[in-house]
């Protein structure tokens, strides 16, 4: 059997955070602003895992009104995602996603990205595709105010 599943996730850039995607900090002067660590990849994987399996979205698995994701590291949600999949007998077969960001500039890190996802995944590499756009300068994230991740991923059992 094999479902899909989609996932995106936007969050506000500010000053005085970290900028974490893909569970990788970058160097950057500004970061993005929520309630975990607002890691917006992390998030639409999330929610993509979630929804392939049928297993609503991410505000009803870990809700932001609970005091203990504050600041939390969002690979502990893709990681508990995975647990809950891996007991309903589901496996991934390719996860593949977009990072929408005006700034910093994605080319250099989408390689180490794509490896750390792959092995947070216990998948190999070339299950994993990480792709990267602008905003081409227009909305939101064109202005750098913010940055989004769409992510689809395909899971088999
Ligand atoms: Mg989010």
């Amino acid at each position: 059997m094999l479902r899909v599943g989609i996932g995106h996730d936007t969050h506000r850039l500010g000053p005085d955070r970290p900028l974490i995607l893909g569970g990788l900090p970058i160097e950057h002067p500004r970061g993005l602003i929520g309630h975990s660590d607002a890691d917006v990849v992390l998030h639409a994987l999330t929610d993509a895992l979630l929804g392939a399996a049928g297993l609503g979205d991410i505000g009803d698995a870990f809700p932001d009104t609970d005091a203990q994701y504050k600041n939390m590291d969002s690979r502990f949600f893709v990681e508990e995602t995975l647990k809950r999949l891996q007991t309903a007998g589901w496996r991934i077969g390719n996860v593949d996603l977009t990072i929408f960001a005006q700034e910093p500039k994605l080319g250099p890190i989408k390689g180490r990205m794509r490896e750390h996802l792959a092995q947070m995944l216990g998948l190999s590499v070339d299950a994993v595709n990480v792709k990267a756009k602008t905003g081409e300068k227009v909305g939101a994230i064109g202005r750098a105010e913010a940055i989004g991740c769409q992510v689809v991923v395909l899971i088999e059992k």
